[in-house]
Parts: C-alpha cells; structure tokens; sequence
C-alpha cells in the first residue's frame, strides 16, 4: 500500500523529517520525505498497519516545537520503493508558517556548561528543537542556504550531525561550533577588539563597573547593565531618554526571580518556556534590597525574562546578579539588529559591544507576557512568538475564507503590528512600534514586504484604522490596485478577541483603551456593544467629556482632570492650587468653547482623570502609567464603589465617580482605598451595562478587549462578576488585549464583511 501524506504547520526546522525518517525505518515504510514551500510531503509505501501507525505517531507525538494543523492524505499506485530517504527540498509555490526563534532546548544547556563536550560555553550551541529560525530566515524553503548561516561551512563533525537522522543536529540548519560557526567579539572606543572567552570576560567586567553593554541578542541588540546599581540605572534612562516607563531584568534562574518576585507554578512555566517571554510579575517587598528602585518605579510589578540565548546564559551565570536587558535603540525608535547599525545608533549609550558575526536578517524584540486568571496572555508578541500564525478554525466563518480572498491589514497608530491572512491563517507581525518616527515608519514598511513576501501573500484587500490622520491610513489610501476597507477601532478589539478565541457568533464587546475613532468623528475608548465580524452596533459607551488640550492632555493629565472637574460643576479647590492661575482660565474658555477640545468617552482617560484629581501625578510619560499606578494601590480588603449614572439611551455618566474620588481624598481618606473603590466602580458599571444588553438582545457571551484589560484587577473581576451572572466571558490570550492586536481585527473584519 502506498500513500502520500502531506503535513501543514510548523513542521520545518523543528525536526520533523528526521521524525518522520526514523518512524519510516523502525515500521518498515519505503518511500521518502520532503520539505516543500507549503509543508512536509511524505511519500510512504508498506503494509496498512504500518501506515495507518505512521499517521498516528504523526498526530499525536509530533517532535516538540512543530505544530501539526492538518494531515492530508492521498491513496497511490505502488512503486518499486526500496528504501526511506530524506530528499532534497521543493518549492511548490505553496506557504508555510515559519517557526517563531526559541530559546536553548534543556539539552543543549547542558552541553553549555558540560567541560568534557565540544560545545563547552560556545555561545551559539542550538540544534533541531532550539535556537534562531524566523530571524534568520531569509526566504522559504527552509534550508541552510536559506539562512544567515549560509556563509559558515560546516566543519566535518558538524556535518556528520547534520546528516545523520538519528542525531539531534540532523539538519539543524544553524548547526555550529566553535570550529566552524559564528563568534563574539568585543568593541569600544579604548582598547583593541577581542575575541571569544575574553569578548565575554570583558563584558562582564564593564557591567560589574555599572556600565553599559550592548549584545547581540537574537532579533537585535539589548542594553545591559547592573540591575541591582541605581546609579548605573539611572545612567542607562538618561542615555537612552526613558524616563519612567519600566525596564525589565534577566535573571540567571528562578531562583534568582524568586528572590525578589512572587512567581506562581504557572508564571514559573512561562519564563521557563521556549518562547522566553519577558513575564509581568509581582514584586516582593524585599525587593527594595535586591534590585534598585529606577528599573520599574511606582509600580507593583517587575518584567523579568530567564536567559533567551545560550550567550545570554553565559552572561546572565558568569555575572551572577540580576541584569537590566532592555532594547538597544533610542526609546521609541526600533531595535537595532546589525553590528554596524548598532555600533552607529548606540554609541553615544554604550561603553561597549559584545558583536557576533551570525547576521540577523529579520529585527524583531523581545516579547511580554502576564498570567491572569491563571493563564498565559501575552501583551507584547514578538520573538518567540511571531512569526507563527493565528488559525482561525471557527466552523461557521472559516468556509468562507476558500473564496481565496486575501488581506492586509495595517493596524492603529501606536504599538502597530502588521497581519496578512490567507485561507484560514491570519500571519500576525511582531510587535513594531508606534508610528513617531522615521525608523518605525520604515521598519513597518519592510515588515510588510517581509510577510507578503514569506507567506506569499498577494493581497486583495487593505485594511486599516477610521481615524484619518494615522501613518498606517494614510499608507493604506496609497496603496493602488487593493479594495480598501476602514475598520473602526473598537470593532477590530472586538473581532481579534474572537478570532484568538475562535469563535464568530455575535457577542457583547466591550472594548477600553485609551482612544480610537469613533464613526461620529468622536474619539472612543469606553464602548460596550453588539458585534459580530460582520458589524457592530454600540451598545453603551461612557459619556463624552471634552478632552481639554486634545493629543497634549495625553501627557498633561492635569488637563484631563480639568476637564471631568468643570463637567461636574464642582471647585475642586486642592486640585485647582496645583497649576497656574492664566493656564486655568485658558483651559476654562476652551472647555467652555470646545476650542481645541474634542470629546471623548475613553476609560484610559477616566484613569488619568482620577490619578490627577486625588493627587498621585500630573503628568505622565508613557502610556499607562497613571492606570498602573493607580492599579498598584489596590488593596483587596477594600469594597465598596462609587456611585454612577447610566442611562437607557445608552450613556454611562462617569463624572460623579471622579467627584467622589476628589472629595475622599479631600477628606483625608488613603489612596489605596479610593483606587480600589475606584476599580470597584468600573466592576460595577460594566457588569450593569452588559446585563442590560443581554436583557434587550438575549445575547450570553461576552468579550473583553482594549489595553485597559492589561489591569489584572478589572480583568478578573468583571470575568468573574460576569460569569457568576451566568455569562461566558472570552478574553485574550495569544493575541494582545492592546493595539497590538488591532491589525488581526482589521483583517477578520475585512475578510468577512466584504
Ligand atoms: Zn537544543
Ligand atoms: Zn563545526
Ligand atoms: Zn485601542
């Protein structure tokens, strides 16, 4: 009997031939394997029984880093097979996922630091289930010369692992040692360049003097210094201009982590995974005596990430302490990848670089997680993670997507990922940047180009943000040749959610963020409404406040809490002390006139509004960090809300929540309480209004979507207050609550409703 399967899916550079290969031999199968551009064809030959355990193995045991999407297989008139051969790779003219870069497989540590192995601190030890891939990959198939490593000849060792199926090494396409691969090697103004054990030893000197080091990581260049040195930290934000927004630390082990982070049995298992994630965790009080106080200031909680590359562990064990590893670039612009790019952007930020000669053809940074709710969700998708798409398997929509439409989707204007989607695959892009800059703005471009290009991805359809000012709108209405389809904002939060979560029947959304445009040319953020892919009707939102000073009251909250304070008609007489007296009178006539003032309903602003008003801070430097803030004060012992007003036409009244706020604090009442009332309220009035939509529409399931669900406390707490209300609630996991995961969105909105 004789068939032809094919397997899609990861299923190359993850050891899958060589799987395949040795099942072939061990049941007696004749035949051969092979990559093609759209997966793995295996042509097998032998009795039934055989066969039929080939597929099995195929399906249930898959080697650990692929990811089996579907089997085909096909019946075929017999040959004269003799034997099982791996043969060379074809290019079918079909796509394939790329596997995402994954971090030192437990085998390869081990060889790391084993003095007897001939791989002992080589920095560049991977084999099939670890090391680069989507960084190197330069186009598909995937074969070596394909990759960055195309220029590294395999010395003869080397190349016998390569071609034996049973080693781990069998076509581990970056295969290397210290003979044949890559090397690092060290540059500073001073000395002379060194090479190997004394790169790294130098290196190590420089971070134990609090100086910076610029290495060479996967998908780019990280800044490291000395976590537990506040002066040299304080040197690090200054250099690269960022001033508050949190720095995140590398730690040798969990241990290490554990010593100043609270870490629960699943957080552990997403540091450890192979995805090496930066994970969000709680800090310990103790803390204050370990890491210093500028690597995440007025805030509860500390990114921490376990070595993601066997250089990174050289480092992370030879200097023993935590590591502050951030991305080498200026802040905002995109992470530097080539050894002459970085030396050029960070040269007036680093003392030194720890450079190797493994190109990376494709930048991409590092990826943040947090558990909530005892899960995985993911907040900033990159390495590790992206390239590997999202399969959207709902059985109602996925018919649909054969009509071989495809899309690209842009995305927003902050925190932009790019997606591409064909048949039922959406290839959501790592995390890019925010469109400030002419760096970020040509690394979307080439992001684009990347992934139409790797997934073959010829597109009908561009879709992309309402809000006609965005980079990313004006890019897609110049694009010619494409159907353009406008996604509104909320509605795209709305449809990643349910395509993360793989289902299409209509759901209530609520969608909070900071702000999107809004199809009355307002500005959105707190909307509550009923959606499918198809369309949205929106429900409830908070009411319109006009937002004093427009984009600037985004880092000038004081101007937020201006406005919620002339909108109750209250003096709020300790607020008003705080800012000048002519400033005041301006902002009151533009209040009064709407000059300058465009009205928003945004639950990010509500955050600002109240953070301001009892005093936490009038001004905030990255996007968040009120909420944060306020969200670090929760204490769980507190109940109690504050009273608001919600309306049948659909408008929730959040003013005399900020009122009540003020007058607590005027009272002399402690923050922590009023901040957790404060979230309280948000509880109450969500878990109100979503009950009034079901009531009208008989609607049961619920998602929650928009940056704002990044706020552990609101995210479990309406999930749970919604569920004990008998509804299902999705949220997201693998696909950012932010607008990170808006260009998905866009993409399932565009395909489906054209
Ligand atoms: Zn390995
Ligand atoms: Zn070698
Ligand atoms: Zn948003």
């Amino acid at each position: 009997m004789r068939k032809k399967i094919y397997v899609y899916g990861i299923v190359q550079g993850v050891g899958f031939r060589p799987f395949v290969y040795n099942l072939c031999k061990k049941f007696g199968i004749a035949g051969y394997v092979m990559n093609t551009a759209s997966g793995v064809c295996i042509d097998a030959q032998g009795d039934p029984d055989s066969l039929e355990k080939l597929l099995k193995e195929i399906q249930h045991n898959p080697p650990s880093l692929s990811i089996v999407e579907h089997i085909e297989v096909y019946d075929c008139e017999e040959k004269n097979y003799t034997e099982f051969k791996i043969m060379q790779s074809a290019d079918d003219g079909g796509f394939i996922p790329v596997s995402p870069d994954m971090g030192i497989c437990d085998e390869c540590l081990e060889e790391l630091f084993d003095p007897g192995n001939r791989r002992y601190r080589y920095p560049f030890i991977n084999c099939t289930n670890c090391g680069p891939r989507y960084s190197i990959i330069k186009d598909i198939p995937y074969d070596r010369p394909m990759t960055t490593m195309e220029r590294f000849k395999m010395c003869r060792d080397c190349q016998t692992e390569y071609d034996n199926p049973d080693d781990r090494r069998f076509h581990a396409q970056p295969n290397a040692c210290p003979i044949c691969g890559p090397h690092v090697f060290w540059v500073d103004d001073g000395s002379a360049t060194l090479e190997g054990e004394k790169a790294l030893k130098r290196a190590i000197v420089l971070l134990n003097e609090g100086r910076i080091v610029a290495i060479k990581g996967v998908g780019g260049f990280n800044l490291a210094v000395d976590a537990t040195d506040e002066t040299a930290v304080k040197r690090l934000r200054k250099k690269k201009h960022r001033y508050d927004k949190p720095l995140a630390v590398m730690v040798a082990d969990i241990d290490m982590a554990k010593r100043f982070a609270v870490i629960s049995g699943v957080e552990e298992n997403v540091l450890l995974s192979q995805r090496r994630p930066i994970v969000l965790l709680k800090k310990k009080a103790s803390l204050e005596h370990f890491i210093a106080p500028s690597v995440a200031p007025d805030i509860d909680t500390i990114g921490v990430m376990l070595p993601p590359t066997p250089l990174h562990y050289l480092i992370a064990r030879d200097f023993d302490r935590p590591l502050v590893m951030t991305s080498g670039n200026l802040s905002e612009e995109p992470i530097a990848k080539d050894n002459s790019e970085a030396m050029d952007r960070l040269k007036g930020i680093a003392d030194g670089f720890l450079l190797h000669d493994r190109d990376i053809f494709a930048r991409i940074d590092d990826s943040v997680s947090m558990v909530i709710d005892g899960k995985e969700m993911v907040i900033r998708r990159a390495r590790g993670y992206a390239p590997q798409p999202i399969v959207y398997t709902s059985p109602v929509e996925s018919q649909k997507l054969h009509k071989g439409i495809e899309v690209l989707a842009l995305g927003p204007h902050d925190k932009v990922t790019i997606c591409v989607a064909k048949n039922n695959y959406f290839f959501i892009s790592q995390h890019i940047g925010d469109m400030d800059n002419v760096k970020t703005i040509q690394y979307f471009k080439e992001t684009i180009e990347r992934y139409k290009s790797l997934f073959r991805v010829q597109p009908d359809i561009v879709a992309y943000d309402m809000h006609p000012d965005y980079i990313t709108t004006q890019y897609a209405l110049t694009i010619e040749g494409l159907k353009k389809v406008a996604v509104q904002h909320h509605h795209a939060h709305i449809a990643s959610c349910m395509v993360d979560n793989g289902i299409s029947q209509k759901v209530i959304g609520v969608a909070y963020d900071g702000t999107g445009y809004g199809d009355d040319d307002k500005l959105w953020g707190g909307e509550i409404m009923i959606a499918d892919l198809h369309s949205y009707h929106r429900q409830y939102h908070l009411k319109y406040i006009p937002l004093i000073g427009g984009a600037t009251a985004i880092r000038k909250i004081y101007k937020v809490g201006l406005s919620y304070m002339f909108e109750s008609g209250y003096d709020f007489e300790l607020f008003k002390k705080r800012i000048d007296k002519k400033e005041m009178e301006l902002l009151k006539i533009q209040w009064e006139k709407k000059i300058n003032a465009p009205e928003v309903s945004s639950v990010g602003r509500l955050f600002d509004a109240v953070a301001t008003v009892i005093g936490l801070r009038d001004y905030t430097s990255y996007e968040g960090q009120a909420a944060s803030q306020l969200e670090s004060l929760i204490s769980l012992s507190v109940n109690g809300y504050y009273e608001y007003d919600i309306s049948d036409e659909g408008i929730i009244n959040p003013v005399s929540i900020v009122l009540s706020a003020y007058k607590d604090r005027e009272a002399g009442v402690d923050l922590s309480t009023i901040s957790t009332k404060f979230h309280n309220s948000i509880v109450m009035f969500t878990v109100d209004a979503v009950k009034r939509v079901r009531k009208v529409s008989g609607l049961n399931d619920v998602v929650l979507t928009g940056g704002v669900f990044q706020n552990r406390y609101l995210l479990e707490n309406i999930k749970s207050q919604l569920e004990q209300e008998g509804f299902c609630v999705y949220v997201h996991r693998k696909i950012p609550c932010n607008d990170g995961g808006i260009s998905l969105g866009q993409a399932a909105v565009a395909l489906y409703s054209s």
